[in-house]
């Protein structure tokens, strides 16, 4: 059941269309990223969808209905924001309650619904203490559970966890993954990061140039990029041009093979630029006909194949693995 539907929406700032026109629906319950790179449009989405911005032209639907002019706090969502807008001043509880005593929801809901966040978001024991004394992914956190307070529909979240270091981002995107999926509530995420995008969402949109280029499940992105931007920008890709097309193929779908073994079968050679050693993989760094590629190459114990920088390869792979 789709709970927003977007219908041909326009932002144009002065002459520039930012969001050229475009349409979407979105489905009740569903986690959906909008991913692309830095000034792609995504924030002015959702700052239209969330009401902060006024779309130039087309209409957003909750539930059917139209939005108009119908202004943020009566939208039934919440936006949660990289910089979390904490009250410094104010303590986690009073932080997050903030929005229900401005509503005059009466003192017991209040009460219980406190608990219910706490729990949560995992902050119980962390209630009394101000922003400053909390650290970075904690302060999310308090974010979050202001914005979950009041039972939204809808959820936006513009790059939640982009001011938090690699770890705690990892970790943090799993816990939010599941607090969606435990509270039912749509989740619209903004993010720059592919392998955010991945773990997290249903669905994701792969925005350019405020175009959404593709629409689908993490693993259709993957396996199969509709357009040479999505992939490129989703995980590595090769792009080989020739005859005025271009085919793709992923740098862990090449395979390596020495010259010398039935040299006229090769139809792609070339020499080895640079080998990186990763564990159970070796990136791989070729330059074939002037054009540079990367492959991942499994180190299989004792095949013999430990690549070397100056080696001459041939490559070649199967055209299933075309994306
Ligand atoms: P993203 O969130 O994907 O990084 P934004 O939606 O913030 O991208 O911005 C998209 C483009 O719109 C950028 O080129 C930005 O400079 C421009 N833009 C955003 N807000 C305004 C505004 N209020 N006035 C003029 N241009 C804007
Ligand atoms: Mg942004």
């Amino acid at each position: 059941k789709t709970i927003i539907h977007l219908d041909t929406i326009e932002k144009r700032f002065a002459e520039a269309a930012v969001v050229p026109p475009l349409s979407l629906s979105i489905g009740e319950g569903e986690f959906l990223t909008l991913l692309g790179p830095s000034g792609c449009g995504k924030t002015t989405l959702l700052r239209m969808i969330a009401g902060f911005e006024e779309p130039t032209s087309g209409e957003i639907y909750l539930d059917g209905k139209q939005l108009g002019h119908v202004p943020p706090y009566q939208r039934d969502m919440n936006m949660v924001f990289q910089q979390y807008a904490l009250f410094p001043h104010m303590n986690v509880e009073q932080n997050i309650l903030f929005g229900l005593k401005m509503k005059k929801v009466n003192a017991a809901e209040q009460k219980q619904r406190l608990e219910e966040v706490l729990q949560y978001v995992q902050l119980t024991e962390l209630r009394k203490r101000t922003p400053k004394q909390l650290s970075g992914g904690q302060q999310q956190r308090v974010a979050i559970a202001r914005a979950i307070i009041n039972n939204p529909r809808v959820l936006l979240l513009d790059e939640p966890l982009g001011a938090l270091d690699y770890q705690l981002r990892k970790s943090l995107q799993l816990e939010l993954k599941n607090l969606q999926k435990n509270l039912g509530i749509t989740f619209i995420y903004v993010t720059h990061d592919q392998e955010e995008a991945m773990a997290m969402s249903d669905r994701i949109a792969v925005m350019n140039k405020g175009r959404i280029e593709q629409i689908a499940s993490p693993a259709e992105v993957y396996n199969h990029p509709q357009t040479l931007f999505v992939a490129t920008f989703i995980g590595e890709n090769n792009i080989f041009r020739q005859e005025g097309t271009c085919t793709a193929v992923r740098p862990e779908k090449i395979k390596l093979y020495r010259t010398d073994e039935q040299p006229d079968k090769h139809r792609y050679k070339g020499k080895i630029t640079d080998a990186v050693f990763l564990g159970n993989l070796r990136k791989v760094f070729i330059r074939l006909d002037g054009q540079d590629l990367t492959v991942m190459a499994h180190q299989y114990a004792g095949d013999g194949l430990d690549w070397q920088v100056d080696d001459h390869v041939a490559i070649g792979w199967s055209q299933a693995d075309e994306v």
